[in-house]
């Protein structure tokens, strides 16, 4: 258990379970792309981790680049409309995999994939190591999910609340 400022966190995901599945999803990769160089995606902050820990597990040759998405209210009628930052590399004809900390109501990945199919790529598979379904206002097609969970607030392992507990091994839900 941790508490946060006001809020406190206990376990929910072990940090054995986490690596143990990472395991799985890197060999489910290396195997479907054993003939192919992809070019993984992190998008940052929430993913490091993840994406730290699935990369050390990939045997194919890859190459690695990390992102921002950034939010701007454009108009008032059009809401958040996000914006990739840092990507500096073509990705035309590219075989792409996103890897992302948690998807959600699916919006921010939904408008990052619809943005990077738009570079023309090979390919593009979205990685997830959370996915709430029952939060999902946008369809996706998540091909790699470490964990489905409930539509609740989690902290720990990349993600953070206000800031704060990304440092943690396991992944805490908000009590
Ligand atoms: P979505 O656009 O799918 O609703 O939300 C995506 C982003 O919201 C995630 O990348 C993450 O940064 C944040 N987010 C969504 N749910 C959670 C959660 O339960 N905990 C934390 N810490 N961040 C979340």
């Amino acid at each position: 258990m941790i508490t946060i400022k006001d809020k406190t966190f206990v376990p929910l995901i072990s940090a054995e379970a986490i690596q143990a599945r990472i395991q799985e999803l890197a060999e489910q990769i290396n195997q479907e792309y054993a003939d192919k160089h992809p070019l993984i995606v992190v998008v940052l902050n929430g993913a490091f981790l993840f994406a730290a820990d699935l990369a050390k597990n990939l045997t194919i040759p890859c190459e690695i680049t990390f992102i921002r998405v950034s939010s701007y209210r454009a108009t008032e009628s059009s809401g958040q409309v996000k914006q990739i930052l840092g990507l500096n590399e073509s990705i035309e004809g590219r075989d792409i995999i996103v890897v992302e900390d948690i998807v959600d109501t699916g919006l921010t990945l939904a408008q990052v994939c619809d943005q990077l199919q738009e570079k023309g790529p090979k390919s593009l598979t979205i990685a997830t190591l959370l996915f709430k379904p029952s939060a999902l206002q946008k369809p996706l097609d998540l091909h790699y999910v470490g964990f489905e969970i409930e539509n609740r607030f989690v902290l720990g392992y990349g993600l953070d609340y206000d800031g704060l507990g990304r440092n943690t091994p396991n992944i805490l839900v908000l009590e």
